[in-house]
């Protein structure tokens, strides 16, 4: 049975302008999706009537159905309530038990409402207000002949909130029994091209699932989606594709949900019960912060050396003058010195080193901008790794932490 489709239309002139990210419509593709309501195209307009009545109006007539957030304040920006009543044919009209509502939240306060506030008690004729305990301004939920529109505030915890108590509830009594329900795979270290090739016509076999590449600095995630199934149903087929999935990309397959390769290299370290230090030049602290980021990594990391100068490679690390000299600091054999002195200096079982050149400036056609050299440290045996990494100086220095938790990774398997 297909799911039930609704189309969303965000308003809002700072969504356009691009100073406000458009968080909600990300939001309700989440739980809607989940919610077996399928969002079948989003609309964003500015705060001006005629764009916001064309954008309502299409919407119904493809879908019968639209959710709109913004618009719904006191200010003379906010006029999607009025808009929308005038298409649908529901005149305004004052709603006691909402101003009731509102004195009492201005009440709790200690603040006076001013007359505009009043207009936040209109509610369209034959509509129902949403009571909005997290704001002033009333969600709407709106049955008309041209079809339903639910109306909530901008306000990204009083749309949440909005959603979660008083939309999600109504929408489950129309839903189908269906939901949309997605599984990820994590890789790393393998081109999107490459791993499409891999899994060639698995895609076909995967069916009903549908597979979606989503690739980033940190990696290429694989996500199997089950469309208008039964939930119980879902959490098998998922199984099952993620399973198939994971015996092609097995070598790249470092997790699946979102969890984070850092977590992952912890637990791999804590169950051989080794510790961990990091000798970081070029990415000046962004490993360690990563892995400081995973609650409970102090029982496995110690600590590490931001050796950005020189001077300190040499001092804390212990890599000789001689090699800097003859080799570069970005170079195999620094790394190896890098990962060498940190495991004396704390030591680790485990430890990884990250020398490169972030750029934009500092390469050269031997080593352009974009190498990095990673030392790698287990048990006492080291080993070098390179990469040349693209995209802007952030980019790079984010790959290159990932390039260097990767590589733990595979020598800890
Ligand atoms: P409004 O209900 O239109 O008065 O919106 C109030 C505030 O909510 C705006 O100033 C934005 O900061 C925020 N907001 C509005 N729409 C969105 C949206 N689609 N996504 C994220 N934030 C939003
Ligand atoms: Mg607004």
């Amino acid at each position: 049975m297909p799911s039930l489709n609704i189309e969303l239309v965000t308003i809002g002139t700072e969504l356009l302008l691009g100073f406000t990210i458009d968080t909600n419509a990300a939001f309700l593709g989440q739980v809607l999706s989940a919610a077996g309501v399928r969002i079948v195209r989003r609309t964003s307009v500015a705060d001006e009537p005629g764009q916001i009545r064309a954008a309502v109006a299409e919407a119904l007539a493809r879908s019968g159905f639209a959710i709109t957030t913004g618009g719904l304040g006191p200010t003379r920006d906010d006029m999607s309530k009025h808009v929308v009543a005038e298409l649908l044919g529901m005149p305004l009209q004052f709603d006691d038990v909402v101003w009731q509502a509102v004195l009492t939240r201005y009440q709790r306060f200690g603040r006076r409402p001013v007359a505009s506030n009043r207009s936040q008690a209109m509610v369209p004729a034959g509509g129902v207000a949403l009571p909005n305990q997290w704001g002033t301004a009333p969600g709407l939920w709106l049955d008309s002949p041209l079809g339903t529109v639910i109306m909530l505030p901008g306000v990204p915890l009083e749309m949440r909130m909005l959603m979660e108590h008083e939309v999600l509830p109504r929408l489950a009594a129309r839903a189908t029994g269906t939901a949309i329900r997605s599984a990820t795979l994590r890789t790393c270290g393998i081109p999107e091209s490459t791993l499409a090739e891999r899994i060639g016509d698995l895609e076909d076999a995967l069916a009903p699932l549908t597979l979606a590449y989503l690739p980033s600095v940190t990696g290429v995630d694989l996500r199997l989606t089950a469309w208008d199934v039964v939930a119980a149903d879902a959490a098998t087929l998922l199984r099952a594709g993620i399973d198939r999935l994971r015996a092609i990309a097995a070598d790249w397959a470092y997790a699946e949900g979102d969890t984070d390769l850092a977590a992952v290299v912890l637990d791999q370290a804590r169950a051989s019960a080794r510790r961990l230090a990091v000798a970081e030049s070029c990415t000046g602290g962004l490993l360690g912060g990563r892995i400081t980021n995973v609650a409970g990594s102090s029982d496995v990391f110690l600590g590490g050396v931001v050796a950005y100068d020189d001077r300190v490679k040499q001092e804390l690390l212990e890599v000789p003058a001689a090699l800097l000299a003859a080799h570069g600091a970005v170079s195999a054999e620094v790394a190896a010195a890098m990962v060498a002195g940190a495991t004396a200096r704390f030591g680790s079982g485990i430890a990884v080193s990250v020398t490169g050149i972030a750029g934009p400036g500092g390469g050269t056609a031997e080593k352009p901008v974009g190498t990095v050299w990673f030392g790698f440290s287990c048990d006492g045996r080291v080993d070098t790794q390179t990469s040349v990494f693209g995209g802007t100086r952030a980019e790079i220095r984010e790959r290159a932490v990932q390039g260097a938790l990767m590589g733990l990774w595979q020598r800890l398997q």
